[in-house]
């Protein structure tokens, strides 16, 4: 059966507070859906999410979707999506950069094969090795005493044990005295990282991981910004502590630089980063023929992009800073009918068929922008 249509929604939602990051404060996250559907109507839906319109990254919501529109829909309408990686491979010929939108666009391929035969995605994938992943927490209310009050309110519904403390912005300083104070607080029943979004020169990097690393803070994400692969590289050899690459780890081939250099000594996985689904397990084989530790990222996705990153997490061998994928617990809505599942400081690996979640189109057409 091969596709017939491609549609593109740019959606709006709602947050249960302000989540405050180095580059943006979210109150309202914006997501993309994308809808792929065969010629007897069969349907296959992914989603994308993107912080802060062009703050955070290059691939806006806008662009992702005129780009779809525009240079990939054409690409793969007419196609067979059981083909999706070989697609995905003519796509990449034709379009370069713009991970987030070739991202989407194969999920949602997936999400249709997987339906049409009955089975979740994560088989297609070389079937589950979890059933349920740690979930971290990020502490990001930008107030030292509700976050700690935030972090023991987890702790005592078992929702997390893992916080990780967004300090790329403000007073470094600062920001260090406010990390301690929770490690203080709650570090003896929490683990405790950082991610500093780029935010430091690697001066101020070095004075802060000194004083992170002596407090137990147990990984320090994207000290200095992505372009800075030496400076990294000499972090990772002076401290203890494990140094983590997100932003500066965009496509395989940065895995392999970043490997090969000890630009970091683990990696933040994100579906959207590196361009889909393929990809993905791509850089985890990477991390895992090096030996680096593994933390599975999010853009803060609602619920369709959690399943995505969940199911396709759950084929990989092993987190060893368990995963970030929190983001359907930060939205005051949701847009599809069934939620994800948490259960003892853990995500619970939503089943198929497909992504094994259902679009609430009511809610689609109400967050969509222009529609
Ligand atoms: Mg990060």
């Amino acid at each position: 059966m091969k596709i017939r249509s491609v549609d593109v929604y740019i959606i709006d939602l709602p947050t249960i507070r302000p989540h405050q990051l180095a580059m943006h404060t979210i109150v309202e996250q914006t997501i993309i859906l994308a809808r792929v559907m065969d010629e007897e109507g069969a349907e296959g839906w992914a989603e994308v999410a993107t912080i802060g319109g062009a703050s955070y990254g290059e691939g806006t919501p806008e662009a992702i979707k005129v780009n779809i529109d525009t240079y990939i829909a054409p690409l793969i309408i007419g196609k067979k999506p059981v083909h999706y990686d070989k697609i995905m491979h003519e796509v990449s010929l034709n379009v370069r950069g713009n991970n987030f939108a070739k991202a989407v666009v194969e999920s949602a391929m997936v999400d249709l094969v997987a339906r049409r035969r009955n089975i979740p995605a994560y088989e297609l994938f070389g079937g589950q090795i979890h059933k349920s992943l740690p979930v971290a927490w990020t502490l990001a209310s930008g107030d030292t005493s509700k976050d700690i009050e935030e972090a023991k309110e987890s702790l005592h519904q078992k929702r997390h044990n893992i916080f990780k403390l967004k300090i790329g912005k403000g007073n470094p300083y600062k920001n260090v005295e406010h990390v301690l104070k929770i490690i203080e607080a709650v570090g003896d029943q929490a683990r405790i990282t950082v991610d500093v979004n780029q935010a430091w020169d690697e001066t101020t990097a070095t004075y802060c991981i000194e004083a992170l690393q002596e407090g137990g803070v147990s990984m320090v994400e994207q000290p200095l910004p992505a372009w800075d692969n030496e400076g990294m590289s000499r972090l990772t050899d002076r401290f203890k502590v494990p140094i983590m690459a997100d932003e500066s780890l965009n496509s395989l081939q940065d895995s392999f630089q970043i490997a090969k250099h000890r630009a970091g000594n683990s990696f933040a996985l994100k579906i959207c980063k590196h361009g889909g689904m393929t990809q993905t397990k791509k850089v985890a084989a990477i991390a895992e023929g090096v030996g680096f530790g593994l933390y599975g990222g999010t853009m803060i996705e609602s619920s369709l992009g959690t399943a995505i990153c969940a199911q396709l997490y759950s084929t990989i061998p092993k987190f060893e800073f368990g995963t970030e994928l929190f983001g359907p617990l930060l939205f005051k809505e949701n847009i599809t009918l069934n939620e994800i599942k948490y259960e003892n400081y853990e995500i619970i690996i939503p089943d198929g068929p497909g992504f094994g979640m259902e679009i609430d189109m009511e809610k689609v057409k109400h967050f969509s922008r222009g529609l």
